[in-house]
């Protein structure tokens, strides 16, 4: 062996004794940062997909429910529940990526919302005119993270389908910029959000929004708005 490999070797197992693998979960230890969940979280996760949708009664991914914002009713793919009452893992794990950025998890959902996406619009996609964006954080939020965690996920997904991501969006909270206030279509000091480029024509495209987790729909459902 090369004493360059030796030295490789060593720092490997020195960095793997240092950054000790964890679940995004629950935090125990694992044996590969490749790994997003430890056995018992994913099979959690997996029980937490199947469960319903309290306001259609129909599977989360298969829910009917449109989110409502100023006479639009627009329709949305999500994995599980999300419950500010009650723990779960898929709860536990996107509140862990907001502050770290944990490629296999972020890996492990953009996998399954792709999958979620897919089982819901497969022919959007055969067709080739989808485009993926996702819901940016403020500019304050993602300095103090280092990442956009809706960013992650869209990007992620834009490279497994094959749809370009483009962030069609801005996020003026917190920090409203003159230049920005012209472009903004709806007045809404809730959100803060603008389009990026007014200039951008996305005649004929399918526009997908990615969010990590969506409450009240006002934040996503404003998007869409400003996307169509
Ligand atoms: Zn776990
Ligand atoms: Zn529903």
């Amino acid at each position: 062996m090369k004493l360059t490999d030796t030295v490789k070797r060593v720092i490997s197992e020195l960095s793997s004794l240092i950054f000790v693998p964890k679940c995004a979960s629950c935090f125990t230890a694992l044996p590969s940062k490749d790994i997003p969940l430890c056995e018992k979280c994913k099979k959690a996760y997996l029980i937490e997909s199947k469960r319903l949708c309290k306001s259609c009664g129909r599977p989360h991914r298969m829910c009917n429910c449109r989110i409502e914002l100023d006479e639009s009713r627009i329709p949305y793919v999500h994995l599980t529940g999300y419950d500010v009452r009650r723990s779960s893992v898929s709860k536990s794990m996107i509140l862990h990526l907001k502050d770290t950025r944990l490629d296999s998890a972020f890996d492990f959902l953009a996998d399954d919302m792709l999958m979620a996406l897919k089982e819901r619009y497969l022919r959007l996609f055969e067709r080739g005119n989808v485009v993926i964006t996702y819901v940016p954080r403020s500019s304050k939020a993602r300095r103090k993270a280092g990442h956009d965690q809706s960013e992650q996920l869209a990007v992620r997904i834009s490279e497994r389908s094959g749809a370009p991501c483009i962030p069609l969006f801005v996020n003026q909270s917190g920090s409203v910029q003159k230049k920005l206030d012209r472009n903004k279509r709806l007045n809404n000091a809730m959100t803060g959000y603008a389009l990026s480029s007014p200039e951008l024509k996305l005649d004929n495209q399918i526009v997908i929004i990615i969010d990590d987790i969506v409450t009240t729909g006002a934040s996503i459902g404003t998007c869409a708005i400003l996307a169509t």
